[in-house]
């Protein structure tokens, strides 16, 4: 891509309500764009970034033989009532009437959807276990929308859900998925915790959090400082008792909560720390299969409810999550997996002839390669172009300068900000 002709209106001013690094540098670099609260456009750079986090997690879920679907945005109410979320769900549920009275929900999540795909389809314990996922748009109309792309109220999702003939089957799938979860995380570049989580709204037993380790997070986490135990300290708390109000982050010691801050697990200590949840998976067990009446007949010849689980991942927060972990005043850093561009190719003063010659042919030779790789060959100074690189956070900028004079270029690495001279002649190879 030419800078010169690409979309990526970068600013100096934040959003005036903008507190998180996310939210101010992935707005000032171009990124998104808000259209309302808890509503963002997604401008080239944040489009590519998506889709490369999108892209990592299609392969993790062939991996596991999970199928990819998709349902439909709307949701016709009549399945909300059949499960008896309708209510439950709350003011989070958008509800409207389309021009037959008829009244509609747009999906928050898509449980009652994949049941209702499922049921009637699947009838014998021979087709399972099935395993199906969508990357969707989400909408929850959220008390307080806030921190850019971190709580949104429309946002992208990756739902999953599988299906079951017992107990067991349930387990492992879920053991292959916890897995697969780690391995996204992993390769996106991120530091995390798998954590115990509370079931919440949805119900069911065994629930684990991904929570990306960062000082923004809004979810508080206790952790083990000698093996991988971790918990959201909702799991300590009686929420119910609690209250929907009840700030969480505001507990700051382990041993108010609990009682004392021994590890269930082994002889280690826990402390609290923050979290962004990033994903979500638990054991639905038999919840929307039993009120939506979808059953299959097991060995026997007997009707049975299908054994679920869940499987949720939110792919616009993880854009965030990663630049919570990864900036620094100037700007962003992209991981290797999740970099818009990897390369960066500045040309310094596009009047110099040479540095223009060697810019383009570099260019041109990373294009062959399939190298995601962006050329500055606007007219601007060096210095804003720079800065504008920084904010933008390209792993590596290629400096072809007055330098090449001598024969030199540099390679300015975003994440350490060191620069290292190269001889222009071994640049591509570099
Ligand atoms: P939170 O506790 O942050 O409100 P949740 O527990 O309500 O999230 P889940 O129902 O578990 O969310 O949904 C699965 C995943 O979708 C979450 O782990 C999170 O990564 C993502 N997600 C949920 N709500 C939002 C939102 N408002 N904006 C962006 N991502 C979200
Ligand atoms: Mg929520
Ligand atoms: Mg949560
Ligand atoms: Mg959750």
């Amino acid at each position: 891509m030419r800078r010169s002709k690409a979309f990526i209106p970068t600013t100096k001013e934040a959003p005036s309500d903008a507190v998180l690094a996310s939210h101010i540098f992935l707005s000032r670099a171009g990124f998104i764009s808000q259209v309302a609260s808890g509503l963002y456009s997604y401008m080239p750079l944040a489009k590519k970034v998506i889709r490369k986090i999108e892209n990592v997690i299609h392969e993790e879920m062939a991996n596991v033989g999970a199928q990819e679907v998709e349902l439909s945005f709307v949701a016709p109410s009549d399945l909300w009532i059949e499960s008896g979320r309708i209510d439950k769900f709350g003011k989070e549920l958008l509800r409207f009437y389309d021009r037959k009275e008829k009244l509609f929900v747009l999906g928050p999540t898509h449980e009652e959807m994949m049941v209702d795909l499922v049921r009637n389809r699947i009838t014998s314990y021979k087709n399972l276990p099935l395993n199906l996922y969508q990357i969707k748009t989400k909408f929850r109309d959220e008390v307080r929308p806030r921190f850019g792309l971190m709580r949104g109220r429309e946002f992208i999702m990756k739902d999953g859900y599988s299906f079951h003939a017992s107990v067991e089957d349930l387990d492992r799938e879920f053991n292959a998925l916890e897995d697969a979860y780690k391995r996204i995380i992993k390769r996106l570049g991120l530091d995390f915790r798998v954590v115990e989580a509370d079931s919440g709204a949805i119900g069911g037993t065994g629930s684990k959090e991904l929570m990306v380790l960062a000082d923004s997070g809004e979810d508080t986490i206790a952790v083990c400082d000698k093996c991988e135990y971790g918990a959201n300290i909702e799991v300590f708390m009686d929420m119910e008792e609690l209250g929907e109000d009840f700030d969480a982050s505001s507990v700051s010691d382990i041993k108010e909560l609990k009682g004392d801050d021994n590890c269930p697990h082994c002889d280690g200590k826990l402390s609290l720390t923050k979290g962004i949840e990033v994903g979500h998976i638990f054991k639905l067990g038999t919840t929307y299969s039993k009120a939506l009446k979808a059953e299959f007949l097991d060995e026997e010849g007997k009707s049975k409810p299908f054994i679920m689980g869940t499987y949720g991942m939110g792919v616009s927060r993880l854009v965030a999550a990663v630049i919570e972990q990864h900036h620094d005043e100037n700007g962003c850093i992209w991981t290797k997996e999740t970099a818009p561009y990897t390369i960066n190719i500045m040309i310094s003063n596009v009047k110099d002839e040479a540095q223009n010659t060697l810019g383009e042919e570099l260019y041109l030779k990373l294009l062959g390669e399939n190298i995601e790789v962006m050329i500055d060959d606007r007219k601007d100074r060096f210095g804003f172009k720079m800065k504008d690189a920084e904010l933008i956070g390209f792993p590596f900028t290629v400096i072809i300068g007055k330098e090449l004079e001598n024969g030199i270029v540099q390679i300015f690495n975003r994440a350490t900000r060191e620069k290292i001279s190269v001889p222009s002649g071994e640049i591509y190879k570099k």
